[in-house]
């Protein structure tokens, strides 16, 4: 009977159940979107047990569009929405809070309190350019050990929270009665049997994330857990991203399957598009925008606001690690297009607009909604619309947000190509925004590179599907995935140097417009 993989992709708008065949393609699929929270400004939360029941629910249709059934599933991989945070009770099952989500900004107070501790103790201890005096704070205290800076984005603060504000929660979690996991732990746990048999871990790409990790040793540092305020039993095993971690409960879909790959959402993505060379990067399109490099064995400290991270690792083999430039709001800036102005009724519709102008009238849209990410990590940045005259209408409005995605990523680039020596020759793309043909070409005009698309778009639920399967021999290794990659699509530059430079200089002086605008 021919075998298959299934891979889970629990994203942050919905959750993918896409069965792959040998040869790497979509036989099946099934997908549910989930409910957003956003119970304050800045606060966004998901219902854990909601999307534990919409993954069971779209493996089922993805086994029914297929056709098959689970005695033809050789392995399962998960991928998934990164730092999204969820805290349950080991003995009942059931979440303590709904899911932080890796947007939610709420934690701000305690990374600033995090940052000011951090300066005082080394003010105290006279390390060199650290300043002890009132007020002043420390946001890189962790980076050296975690390759990340202190901030709202990842799941250590969002942990800390939860903890903070649920009655006896810090208590229980001392006492290991209650876990912490991103949403691979919490789906693995649930698959393997939960309460009763669930398996508690994570893999170094999720594990990388947290703020908790040596990035150098790949095991949790009981120091940094100590300041954040994190009881190391709560904590999952940290494991690598391709190995059989257990197998389907027998009241799961996939019984007796081997449960066998894990990687973070943006690190499938680049397992997907088969960069496995150092040099070699892609850039993800979805919420936000997310660009890795591989650097192969070395871990590249960065200082220009990106992050240091761990690509994958494949069983017992050395970990490769990445370096990765984060854009929180891109396609989120389409869906308050459409949800919160009407302007369009669906995404595609940004781009029929678009291209009914040439330019964008002068107008530039920050869409800073939440801080700015990478390479600026401006929390109290806001966004801003600048150049508005009477002339501009919706038109110019959609193609103000379509640069707005493409600026902050060419931003990135120039980033990466600073840091990691070489300069990138070409930028393979995936998400779901890479249908919009007017937004690959004004990226390949911003970053004067070709801009690729391979024939699968689905490189994420793709790449943890590859490294579940490469676990079982499914497949063979990573040559497979080379050979498997195709280009479907190329967009070239059409603008010159001096073009892409003025145009970038007025980008960057509508981005210091979002700054200091909260006291
Ligand atoms: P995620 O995995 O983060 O949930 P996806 O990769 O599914 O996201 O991409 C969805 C995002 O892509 C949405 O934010 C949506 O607004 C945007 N999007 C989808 N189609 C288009 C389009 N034709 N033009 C612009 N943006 C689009």
């Amino acid at each position: 009977m021919e075998q298959f993989v299934l891979s889970v992709d629990q994203g942050t708008t919905s959750t993918r159940a896409v069965i792959f065949n040998h040869a790497a393609e979509s036989v099946g699929s099934s997908q549910k979107e989930h409910e957003q929270h956003f119970p304050q400004a800045g606060w966004v939360e998901h219902d854990a047990m909601e999307i534990w029941r919409n993954t069971r629910e779209v493996i089922g249709r993805a086994l029914a569009d297929a056709d098959i059934s689970k005695h033809q599933l050789a392995a399962v991989g998960l991928t998934n929405q990164r730092e999204t945070t969820v805290v349950w009770d080991r003995a009942t099952g059931r979440p303590v809070h709904r899911a932080i989500v890796w947007q939610d900004i709420r934690t701000q107070g305690i990374c600033d309190e995090l940052a000011r501790a951090g300066a005082a103790e080394a003010g105290e201890s006279g390390e060199a350019g650290a300043s002890g005096e009132a007020g002043a704070a420390d946001y890189d205290r962790f980076k050296d050990r975690t390759g990340l800076p202190l901030t709202t984005y990842f799941a250590g603060p969002k942990i800390r929270w939860i903890l903070d504000h649920v009655d006896g929660a810090r208590e229980r979690a001392e006492a290991g009665e209650l876990l912490f996991g991103t949403m691979d732990t919490w789906l693995l746990w649930n698959l393997t049997g939960g309460k009763d048999t669930g398996i508690h871990l994570t893999d170094v790409t999720n594990a990388s994330r947290t703020l908790l990790m040596n990035i150098d040793t790949l095991d949790w540092n009981e120091e940094i857990c100590a300041e954040i305020g994190i009881p190391v039993p709560m904590l999952p095993q940290i494991r690598s991203s391709s190995e059989v971690y257990g197998h389907g409960d027998s009241r799961s879909l996939v019984m007796d399957v081997p449960l066998a790959g894990i990687l973070g959402d943006q690190h499938a993505a680049t397992f997907g598009q088969a960069c496995f060379e150092p040099g070699q990067g892609k850039n993800t399109y979805g919420t936000g925008n997310f660009m890795l490099m591989n650097t192969g064995a070395d871990i590249v400290r960065d200082e220009r606001g990106l992050l240091t991270t761990v690509a994958y690792q494949l069983g017992g083999a050395d970990p490769v690690y990445a370096l990765e430039g984060s854009i929180a709001v891109t396609g989120s800036l389409i869906q308050w297009l459409r949800d919160n102005l009407g302007i369009i009724s669906d995404a595609a519709e940004s781009e029929t607009r678009a291209k009914r102008v040439q330019d964008t009238g002068g107008c530039f849209i920050v869409p800073a909604f939440s801080g700015l990410f990478a390479p600026y990590w401006r929390p109290e940045a806001r966004g801003v619309f600048v150049g508005l005259t009477r002339y501009v209408n919706a038109d110019h409005i959609c193609r103000a947000a379509l640069e707005a995605v493409a600026f902050q990523s060419g931003e990135v680039v120039e980033s990466m190509n600073a840091s990691a020596a070489a300069e990138l020759e070409e930028l393979k793309v995936d998400g779901g925004m890479v249908v919009n043909e007017t937004l690959m070409q004004l990226q390949a005009d911003i970053l004067g590179v070709d801009v690729v698309r391979p024939k699968v778009i689905e490189t994420t639920a793709l790449g943890a599907a590859y490294a579940a399967g490469i676990a079982v021999g499914f497949w063979d290794g990573t040559e497979d995935v080379v050979a498997n990659w195709s280009e479907d699509r190329r967009w070239v530059p059409t603008w010159d140097q001096q073009e892409r430079t003025r145009r970038m200089k007025q980008w960057r002086k509508a981005v210091t417009r979002s700054f200091d605008w909260i006291e």
